[in-house]
């Protein structure tokens, strides 16, 4: 077997995880902004909307997984049937 063949990455970025938290509510991230200097804050779906033309303008880069608010339920209905 070769070991060298990379795996499947997942097609969706998966570096959010639940113990993330929203740095102006507290409530689960999904959202990860980056400014300059490495510096970075959480938001969750609604504080990221809320702010999102502002945070587009300024931030060096921007993971957005708040796919994973329309596919977790789906998912997890393919999972447990
Ligand atoms: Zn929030």
């Amino acid at each position: 077997m070769d070991t060298t063949a990379p795996a499947i990455e997942s097609l969706d970025t998966d570096t959010l995880r639940e113990v993330d938290r929203c740095d102006a509510c507290n409530a689960r991230a999904y959202v990860q902004v980056t400014f300059s200097g490495f510096r970075s804050l959480l938001f969750c779906g609604h504080h990221f909307a809320a702010g999102e033309v502002k945070l587009r303008a300024t931030a060096l880069d921007i993971t957005d997984e708040r796919w994973k608010l329309a596919l977790s339920e789906t998912q997890r209905n393919k999972v447990t049937a």
